[in-house]
């Protein structure tokens, strides 16, 4: 019975999680918050991490009533993500694994979010919505590997989200994300925004820029509301996710569309894509807070998998990455 510790850290989030075959035993979690009107820059959330990490380590292992040696592998998020902020935590990593004699498993943070989603949903080859900070991706497993059916072609929606909170000074708070679905209760009108999908891509750099220049002139004018800009951004861009899945599951004609990621929590975006797939009697499963924003469990669970199929990372190869692409890690524990 493996039992695999997991460190995440490639954004605001740091966490760690144990996992032992397919039970969760412990997920601790800390957020770096910065004020309203601002984003987190790698030094200073490196800093945060670093102040945490331990204490999360710790706090995991008690909470699974654990023991060092009872840590059959210690897995790490080796990215994609911010740069500064993975670094402390792939040391952390490092560290623990030679002072216990364990071996590494370097995760892809993407596979976190799938592999977290599969074991929840207890669905085995779903299509993956995967809407988060820093990635946007609709992919299928195929040939040993998660093919990215389609994605954004610059800024994750997640992104585009936090941006539209430093634009209406909108608390990080838990966070911005979950903010602006709140405000969003209480729009009463859409104004009219860039609705941009190529084949099962999407794009939303031109709607943020759009948003941008006109936020000022409604919200002084009294055209609009910061609530009804909040409700407008959600429903347009949350009806692109839902086009572009659809089409997706015409093609690949999966049972299950499982969606994963920090925006997976979204009640709203969880509605307008069960509609979607009642329609075509497909099956939505979501995944809830705990396990859809980042966190340490996940990368256990996608380093349980990689330790079953004998994937391990050696300490030369265990450096970070910045730009890992989900379909560049051969899958060798799937069939
Ligand atoms: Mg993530």
């Amino acid at each position: 019975m493996p039992t695999v510790l997991g460190l995440e850290g490639s954004a605001n989030k740091v966490g760690a999680g144990v996992v032992r075959d397919g039970v969760i035993l412990s997920n601790r979690r800390a957020t770096y918050v910065t004020p309203p009107g601002t984003g987190f820059a790698p030094g200073p959330t490196a800093r945060h991490h670093r102040g945490a990490v331990l204490g999360l380590v710790g706090g995991a292992l008690a909470d699974a009533r654990l023991r060092p040696r009872d840590i059959d592998a210690v897995a790490f998020t080796r990215g994609p993500g911010m740069g500064a902020p993975l670094a402390v935590v792939a040391a952390v990593a490092r560290t623990l694994a030679q002072l216990w004699g364990r071996p590494l498993l370097g995760v892809n943070h993407c596979l976190g979010h799938i592999e977290m989603g599969r074991l929840l949903a207890r669905a085995p080859d779903p299509l993956v919505l995967y809407v988060s900070g820093g990635n946007t991706q609709v992919l299928a497993f195929c040939r040993g590997r998660y093919r990215i059916l389609g994605e954004t072609l610059d800024l994750a929606l997640g992104n585009c989200l936090d941006r539209l909170a430093r634009l209406l000074q909108i608390p990080n708070d838990p966070s911005p994300g979950y903010n602006i679905e709140q405000l969003a209760k209480g729009g009463q009108r859409l104004v009219d925004l860039p609705y941009v999908v190529k084949g099962m891509d999407v794009s939303f750099s031109g709607l943020l820029s759009h948003l941008q220049a006109i936020t000022p002139k409604l919200l002084a004018s009294g055209e609009a509301t910061r609530e009804d800009l909040c409700f407008s951004l959600q429903e347009t861009t949350f009806a692109m996710l839902a086009e572009v899945s659809e089409r997706a599951l015409a093609l690949t004609r999966a049972p299950q569309l499982l969606l994963v990621g920090g925006v997976a929590c979204n009640r709203r975006l969880q509605e307008m894509l069960q509609t979607m797939c009642s329609a075509r009697g497909a099956q939505l499963c979501p995944t809830d807070e705990r396990y859809c924003v980042d966190n340490g469990a996940m990368i256990a669970q996608a380093g349980w998998e990689m330790l079953r199929a004998g994937q391990v990372t050696e300490l030369d190869q265990s450096g970070i990455t910045q730009r890992y692409r989900t379909d560049e890690v051969e899958v060798t524990w799937r069939d």
